[in-house]
């Protein structure tokens, strides 16, 4: 199995800034409707610093290295609350990663747990309240498994790509009970939470570079 190296997490980088810039007046969209409507520019900012402080690293850096210069880069980039919670997700994914120049393909999925355990612990918000959580927790539930049932990654990232679009789509029925929009009460009932639809976003870009390299 092809590993995955600092290289491919560079390249993951700069498709996310790629990808979430493309979706930025969506995103602003859809946070218009039930926040502030700031959601595409705080994770187009945040991706695109995120992107930049992983490409100036010197030769030689690690992947945590990388993904800490990605947690530093999205923090000071996004003032909204977006800010840390992907920069905690980046830092527990790069201690996760370790000080290494390329790590086993089949220990990728264990990044995106780390990344949902990062968000949850810092937001303190549980499945169920329309955030990004109603994303990421199931993402990382599905990869937990995959793992422990050692099913081939391409097969891990597909079933995370499809848990993750669920669960934001499941958001549309849910009152928020934290963040801005949890002001709306039942009023946000019937919209998809803006960092529920970037989180599908983020996970569906990782699954589809993480997944490809199964059979390289
Ligand atoms: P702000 O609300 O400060 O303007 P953003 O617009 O960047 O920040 O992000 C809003 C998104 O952040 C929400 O749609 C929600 O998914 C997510 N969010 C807010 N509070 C929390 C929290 N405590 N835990 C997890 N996610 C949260
Ligand atoms: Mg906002």
């Amino acid at each position: 199995m092809r590993a995955l190296t600092t290289a491919d997490m560079a390249h993951l980088f700069r498709a996310l800034a790629q990808s979430i810039a493309a979706a930025r007046d969506e995103l602003c969209r859809l946070d218009g409707v039930i926040g502030d409507a700031d959601h595409g520019i705080a994770m187009e900012q945040g991706f695109g610093a995120a992107s930049k402080a992983v490409d100036a690293l010197p030769a030689g850096a690690t992947l945590a290295d990388q993904l800490n210069a990605a947690a530093k880069g999205f923090l000071n980039a996004v003032g909204a609350s977006s800010g840390p919670l992907y920069a905690t997700a980046f830092m527990r994914a790069a201690k996760a990663a370790g000080a290494r120049a390329e790590m086993p393909m089949n220990e990728a999925p264990g990044l995106i747990v780390a990344m949902a355990e990062g968000i949850r612990s810092r937001g303190k918000a549980e499945t169920g309240e329309k955030t990004m959580v109603d994303v990421w927790a199931p993402a990382a539930a599905v990869a937990a498994q995959g793992m422990a049932d050692r099913l081939p990654v391409s097969e891990i990232m597909a079933r995370i790509r499809e848990a993750a679009a669920a669960g934001a789509d499941s958001t549309r029925s849910m009152v928020a009970t934290k963040g801005r929009s949890a002001r709306l009460g039942e009023r946000s009932l019937g919209h998809v939470d803006p960092g529920a639809a970037s989180a599908a976003m983020v996970l569906d870009v990782m699954a589809n570079e993480w997944g490809k390299h199964e059979t390289d």
